[in-house]
Parts: structure tokens; C-alpha cells; sequence
């Protein structure tokens, strides 16, 4: 029997929430919380006569810590749910402390004006030492790890697919496959098709942004950055095919690298189809992809966002997505001194989903984690002071909640590799 705040009413909220609603053993009151509360209204409408928990409503800016914090104290949850964007992060992890309440997010900080000067002083720093110049890093985060000690109270990073799920993988790999674990390779494939020429499965700022930046991958203990989409490999999904993927940084691999002893070799690769990367180059080459304010007949306005109110909203392409997703880890590595290779992932069927929560396999994928890295939580499985990412707790009772919930697991021994 929980109370949870949840922060953010988008695509991926809209799952999570969904979820909750379907284990009211555990989340048996909620209230949903967002900028635009009418979207809040809307879901807890449609969600109420299904459901034993309680649902209420509230409207908050999430940018604004003292409204965070004044909506905690009156609401007093056990848990914050911040399903918002990566630029809310901080805020809320600030009010999470202020009023000694536990914090989980799907997605790591980064802030939403890059121009700032007082941040790029300390981006351009990192992206010099540690050689990769993603605008995310978990450096800040993970600063607050001694408050959250200090406080007794837990903050879990990144708990969706990928991040999250793929960190359950490899936390699962090292402890009961491998005795040591050499490479892994993450491959986020998806196979839907919305019919349209162009458009993001999740919020489009946050995704222009991740596959324009270059891609980098660990190895031998030091990132190597490589131009945008400028390593390319074919691989042959289960229940996909064969499609074109691309190498991309990605911020698990951050805290996989610190957390999975001895790995040598970290890559992540996602699919893109050719209309998508034209579309995208195009819209990039135009400047339609900058996060700099430009004065257009006496108006300010930033490129990326008239973009996004441009294009499709990715909770629409629900309806009309077709095709499945299937995303996952494979490994290499020893075991009782033998070379071991295996391959852990789910697919996903954009339709399934959307006969039962009404969105497409993205945000479904993204949803169901929220929602199990907030049970085991709710339910003490993971129950540390700190600042955590998901490979740091035990995967089996997370694993076994997502096989439950809605994501189940497939495995192959010995699987075609990624050269
Ligand atoms: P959406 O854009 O669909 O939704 C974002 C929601 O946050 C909207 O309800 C929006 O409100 C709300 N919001 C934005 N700013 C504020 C604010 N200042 N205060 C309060 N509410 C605010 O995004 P998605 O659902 O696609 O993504 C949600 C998160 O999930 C993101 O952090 C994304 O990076 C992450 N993600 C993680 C993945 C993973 O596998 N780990 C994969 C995909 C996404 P409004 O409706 O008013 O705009």
C-alpha cells in the first residue's frame, strides 16, 4: 500500500501510470502531476473506473523546485516518479531531498539551454577528460549521492528500457552466466512502421539530440568518439529481420563501465531507417535542429521546439504503429574458463500495446520499467541510501516483475555476433 507522485504526463508516463493502475496491491494511491494538468484530468478519467487505486490530480512546474516541494508536502508520497524530461532531474531530485522522500527517473540530466554559460565551462571540461561530448553525463547525478546516503533515502537513475532494462541484462549476465564478461553489445532495434515520412517515437528534442550528437563506445578503459552515424552494422533480429543499425553513445554505457568488472568493450546500437537519417540530415543541415533562440519577426523562438510542434506527437503514432521493437544485450566472456557468448533481449509488439494501454511499443517499453524499478522500491526488493543505477541492484526480482508485467525475455546461446 503506496502513495507515489508521478511528474510528467507524456507518452512514457502515460504507460507507467496505466501500469500502476493495474497493481493497486502496491500503488494504491497516485497522483499525477504535470504542466498541463488537463492532460492529467484526461488520463485519470479514462483510467479510473478500471482500477482499485486512487487516483488525483495536480498541476506543477517541475523547472520550479519550491512547487515541487509545496506538492510533496501536501500530497506526502512515499516515492517521486519523475517521468518528466532529463532538464527536470536536478529540481526534483532536490525537492526529493528537501522533504526526505525517495526519487527515480527514466532518463539522466542534461540541461535544456546548452548556451548556459556556467554549464558549458563544466561540459567542455568533461567532454575534454573524458572524451565523449554527449550534452548528458551521469556526473551530475551522481553528486548527490552522499546527500541521498546522508538522508536515508534512495534515488534510482534511468529506469526504462534502455537505460534500465539493458543494465538488468548485464547485472543478470555477470551474475549468473558469465565469470567474467569481456564485450557487450546493446542492439535497440525497431521494427515499427507509423506510415509516416517522418517522426519521433519519443519527446523529438530529446531524440534529434541523441542521434545528431557523435557516437562514442567504451573500450580498454577509455571512451572513442567517432563522427554521427558513421559506424554502420546489418543484424538479424528475432521477429524483425534483417535491419540497418548504427552506432550511437548512450548513457548506460557511463555507469556499465564502472559497474560491470573487467569489461573491456561497451557498444550500443540502434536501427534507423534511410528515410529517417534523410529526413533528419536535411532538417539538420537547414538548422532546424539547433537549441539556439533565433528572433523571427519580433519573436523568439528555438528551432528544435517549433520542430517539435511541427511534427506528429509521438502519442499519436500509436494507433497507426505496426511491426515489433526487440532490444537487448549480447555478451562475450568466459565461463569455468570457456569462451561463452549469449544474447538476452524482448520483443515488443507495437500493436499488443496498443490494445492494451493505447500507446505504441516506445513508450511501452519506457512505461513497464518505470513502473517495475518503482515497485521494487515500493516493496524494499532494492532498498539502499544513494544514488543508483539499475545494474547496481539485484535484476532477478526486477527481471521476473517485467516477464510479469507486460515484457518478457528471450535468450539465445551462441548468437551471430556484431563485428
Ligand atoms: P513527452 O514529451 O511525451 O512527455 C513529457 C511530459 O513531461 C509531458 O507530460 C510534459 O508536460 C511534462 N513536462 C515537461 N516539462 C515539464 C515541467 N517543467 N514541469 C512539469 N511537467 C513537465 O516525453 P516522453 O514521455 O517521450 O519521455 C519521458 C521521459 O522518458 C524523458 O525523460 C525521456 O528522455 C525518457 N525516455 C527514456 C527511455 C528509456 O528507455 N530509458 C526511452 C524513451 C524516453 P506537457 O504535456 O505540458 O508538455
Amino acid at each position: 500500500m503506496s502513495r507515489v507522485l508521478i511528474i510528467g504526463c507524456g507518452g512514457v508516463a502515460t504507460v507507467a501510470i496505466s501500469k500502476c493502475c493495474q497493481v493497486s496491491e502496491v500503488f494504491s494511491e497516485i497522483c499525477i502531476a504535470s504542466r498541463t494538468k488537463e492532460k492529467c484530468d484526461a488520463l485519470a478519467d479514462k483510467l479510473r473506473p478500471n482500477t482499485k487505486t486512487v487516483i488525483t490530480t495536480a498541476k506543477v512546474d517541475a523547472d520550479v523546485k519550491e512547487e515541487v516541494i509545496e506538492l510533496i508536502n501536501s500530497y506526502k508520497p512515499e516515492l517521486v516518479m519523475n517521468i518528466a524530461l532529463p532538464y527536470q532531474d536536478l529540481v526534483i531530485m532536490d525537492a526529493c531531498l528537501e522533504c526526505g522522500v525517495n526519487y527515480m527517473d527514466t532518463a539522466n540530466y542534461e540541461p535544456e539551454n546548452i548556451e548556459d554559460e556556467e554549464w558549458k565551462a563544466i561540459y567542455e571540461k568533461r567532454c575534454k577528460e573524458k572524451g565523449f561530448s554527449a550534452y548528458f553525463d551521469y556526473s551530475w547525478q551522481w553528486a548527490y549521492k552522499k546527500k541521498f546516503e546522508e538522508a536515508g533515502l534512495t534515488a534510482l537513475l534511468g529506469s526504462g528500457f534502455d537505460p534500465g532494462v539493458t543494465q538488468a541484462y548485464c547485472a543478470y549476465a555477470n551474475k549468473h552466466i558469465f565469470d567474467e564478461i569481456e564485450t557487450i553489445d546493446i542492439l535497440d532495434c525497431n521494427g515499427g512502421d507509423h506510415g509516416y515520412p517522418f517522426a519521433t517515437n519519443f519527446n523529438p528534442e530529446i531524440n534529434l539530440r541523441e542521434v545528431s550528437a557523435p557516437g562514442s563506445y567504451w573500450e580498454d578503459g577509455h571512451w572513442v568518439e567517432i563522427p554521427a552515424m558513421s559506424i554502420k552494422r546489418e543484424y538479424n533480429f528475432d521477429q524483425v529481420g534483417m535491419k540497418d543499425m548504427y552506432l550511437l553513445h548512450h548513457e548506460e554505457i557511463e555507469s556499465l563501465a564502472v559497474n560491470i568488472p573487467g569489461v573491456k568493450r561497451i557498444r550500443f546500437f540502434m536501427t534507423f531507417g534511410q528515410s529517417y537519417l534523410t529526413h533528419m540530415k536535411c532538417l539538420e543541415n537547414v538548422g532546424m535542429l539547433s537549441t539556439t533562440p533565433i528572433n523571427y519577426e519580433g519573436k523568439e523562438i528555438v528551432p528544435i521546439q517549433f520542430l517539435k510542434a511541427l511534427l506528429p506527437d509521438p502519442a499519436s503514432l500509436g494507433p497507426r504503429t505496426k511491426g515489433k521493437t526487440n532490444i537487448g544485450c549480447i555478451f562475450t566472456g568466459k565461463k569455468d574458463g570457456k569462451d561463452k557468448t549469449w544474447y538476452i533481449y524482448n520483443v515488443c509488439d507495437h500493436e499488443e500495446c496498443f490494445k492494451e494501454v493505447g500507446s505504441q511499443a516506445i513508450s511501452y517499453t519506457t512505461g513497464v520499467p518505470a513502473m517495475c524499478g518503482a515497485m521494487m522500491l515500493l516493496t524494499k526488493k532494492w532498498n539502499k541510501p544513494g544514488v543508483y543505477t539499475v545494474e547496481e541492484f539485484d535484476p532477478d526480482p526486477f527481471l521476473d516483475a517485467l516477464d510479469k508485467y507486460g515484457l518478457p525475455r528471450s535468450v539465445e546461446e551462441n548468437p551471430e555476433l556484431v563485428d
